[in-house]
């Protein structure tokens, strides 16, 4: 049985999860095209679009499926397994969207109006909020982004970075500081609008296919009711369960390291040995510790979705430290993982012939998507001691 089937519940997850095997399998052809161009390719959302994959945690009464968590967490992560930059990116859309969904974050005529969109259209949405200053926004620092009001409309000026999809992205859901309000809120912006430009600086060691380029808004005219959400209404310290597309995905990335050098240690004999290396004690040990941290991580995100999909919206409130120590763990594991797969196929793993050096540069920036690791343990610290 596949490592992929081990979480799989019932009939409408193995299609779920088959569909999604099918697009990875496409898209991994692809992924060296997004080496080089640091670019999500175009024909990667086409076929996700065919294949509906935009609509899956939209509300049924809008035509979408309305995945579960669990149910997100197991496609996301075999995507990942042949795509990670694809599916990192189009695990914010789909997160989002669910988020909107479930917490009901919008004025309801305003996300009927965009839910509408996203099933007639499949438009594909993100939010851009880290910016140069202020770095990752979990860290509560108030964007130099800023929203100046001019009658019915606002001006919007500012820089964004590590804006993933920036080239194909329909719509942004970008945070500024709304100077009218003296608070930071979030703009809906269509991609389209007039001095919006993406400054490509996207050349990084990992998730290079995520195109996570600076996008910069010189003075761009928004509609005043495209301002969506005001911090003072939303609650920074609200659990988020869909975030954990993050650690899917980066499990994702062991998981295929992980097969790709089973298969290797199965079929490589070198001339010194009458057996394959899978016969030899230290690759066995190396093995065996890659199959007990992806037990202990897979087992733990998918226990945790577990949870978030049967409680209440109050309940789930619990789960925050939770939700965090899933993504430093399964980030952490990854990279363990990724690292004693390279250890196994040795020095092949360096060459650009195989994944593996793929694998050990996207691994990486699991690390920097939030929640980041500090963060975490004084998260779970402060539990403890609050108890
Ligand atoms: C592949 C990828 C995709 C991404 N996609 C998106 C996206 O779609 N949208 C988006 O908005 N962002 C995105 N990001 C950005 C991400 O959310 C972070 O903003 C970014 O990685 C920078 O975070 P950082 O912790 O490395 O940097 P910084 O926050 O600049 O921190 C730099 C260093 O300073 C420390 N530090 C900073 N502030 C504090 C503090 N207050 N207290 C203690 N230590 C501090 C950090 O621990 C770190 O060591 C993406 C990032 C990556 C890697």
């Amino acid at each position: 049985m596949s490592m992929f089937n081990t979480y799989i519940q019932n009939e409408q997850q193995q299609q779920l999860v088959d569909k999604a095997g099918r697009l990875a399998d496409t898209m991994s052809k692809r992924v060296k095209q997004a080496e080089e161009s640091a670019d999500l390719p175009q024909a990667n959302i086409d076929d996700l679009r065919a294949e509906h994959y935009l609509t899956l945690t939209l509300p049924k009464t809008y035509g979408g499926e309305a995945l579960s968590l669990y149910d997100f967490l197991l496609v996301q992560e075999r995507l990942a397994a042949g795509d990670a930059a694809t599916a990192l990116s189009v695990g914010w859309h789909l997160g989002i969207v669910k988020e909107l969904a479930e917490e009901k974050l919008w004025d309801r005529s305003i996300f009927d109006w965009f839910a509408k969109q996203v099933a007639e259209k499949q438009v594909l949405v993100n939010r851009i909020a880290s910016e140069r200053a202020t770095g990752s926004p979990t860290r509560g620092g108030v964007p130099e982004t800023k929203a100046v009001r001019q009658g019915n409309h606002y001006l919007i000026t500012g820089r964004k970075t590590f804006a993933t999809m920036a080239s194909v992205l329909d719509y942004y859901i970008v945070s500024a500081y709304v100077e009218d309000k003296d608070t930071v809120g979030s703009f809906l912006i269509s991609s389209d609008l007039a001095g919006i430009t993406i400054d490509k600086t996207w050349d990084t060691l990992g998730m290079r296919g995520t195109g996570s380029h600076d996008v910069v808004f010189d003075q761009v005219k928004v509609e005043a009711d495209m301002l969506v959400e005001l911090n003072k209404q939303a609650n920074p310290r609200q659990a988020k369960g869909w975030l954990l597309h993050i650690p899917a995905c980066y499990l994702g990335i062991a998981i295929a390291a992980r097969n790709d050098a089973i298969a290797f240690a199965k079929s490589f004999q070198p001339n010194s040995l009458k057996t394959p290396i899978s016969e030899v004690p230290h690759i066995q040990q190396k093995i065996g510790e890659i199959e007990l941290k992806l037990l202990q991580a897979r087992s733990f995100m998918y226990q945790v979705a577990n949870q978030w999909d049967k409680r209440s919206p109050e309940q789930r409130q619990e789960l925050g430290a939770d939700l965090a120590a899933v993504k430093t763990i399964a980030t952490n594991v990854a990279n363990q993982v990724v690292d004693l797969a390279m250890r196994i196929v040795g020095g092949r793993g360096l060459s650009k012939a195989f994944r593996f050096e793929q694998y050990y540069r996207d691994v990486r920036a699991g690390l920097h998507n939030p929640p980041m690791d500090d963060m975490v343990i004084q998260l779970l610290a402060k539990r403890a001691i609050s108890e």
